[in-house]
């Protein structure tokens, strides 16, 4: 049981990997889909500069204190996870589009009036996200790829937003 719980958890934050993500999104999209929720990917802003100027050390310190902000900010029923390097995912179980938006955007600016403190000093940071709605979703991938294209569009508009999947 060990094992499969280090194969579905990040070592850094504690959070789910990628793989204990997809198995949960697999889950949610299984049963009652009318109930699905809704699906974020967040990744952090300018990410290499804050390891340039602060350090690899202080790098990982910002990827801990996200990931305990998105679980603070989060009910119990819902899961947060690091799918790779700044990236995060989020499922909202059971949540509307305007609801899931008002938790991620309260998310965003929480962490952009947050400094987060560092060996190498306080670290300001914000991340960008992008939204879909699961019961619009044809399949895991399809909201995967619906959610990245939204993160894209909330990068190529300036960053520090949210974008919603068309
Ligand atoms: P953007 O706003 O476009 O997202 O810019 P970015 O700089 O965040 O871009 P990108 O996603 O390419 O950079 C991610 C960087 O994250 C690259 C890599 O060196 C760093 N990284 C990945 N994993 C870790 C980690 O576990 N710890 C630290 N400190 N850095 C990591
Ligand atoms: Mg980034
Ligand atoms: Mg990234």
């Amino acid at each position: 049981m060990r094992l499969t719980q280090a194969a579905s958890t990040d070592p850094l934050t504690g959070l789910a990997n990628r793989r204990g993500f997809e198995g949960r999104l697999h889950a949610m999209l299984e049963h009652d889909r009318s109930r699905a929720g809704c699906l974020a990917v967040f990744d952090i802003d300018h990410f290499k500069s804050v390891n340039d100027r602060f350090g690899h050390d202080a790098g990982d310190a910002v990827i801990v204190a996200f990931a305990e902000l998105a679980q603070s900010i989060t009910r119990p029923g819902d899961l947060v996870a690091r799918l790779g390097g700044e990236e995060f995912g989020i499922l909202l179980a059971d949540m509307t589009g305007a609801e899931a938006r008002a938790l991620c955007d309260h998310l965003r600016q929480t962490l952009s009036e947050t400094k987060v403190p560092t060996s190498s000093g306080e670290v300001r940071i914000t991340v960008s996200a992008g939204l879909v709605d699961l019961r619009d979703a044809v399949d895991a991938s399809t909201a995967f790829r619906a959610a990245d294209a939204a993160l894209y569009r909330a990068k190529a508009d300036g960053r520090d937003r949210l974008r919603l999947a068309a």
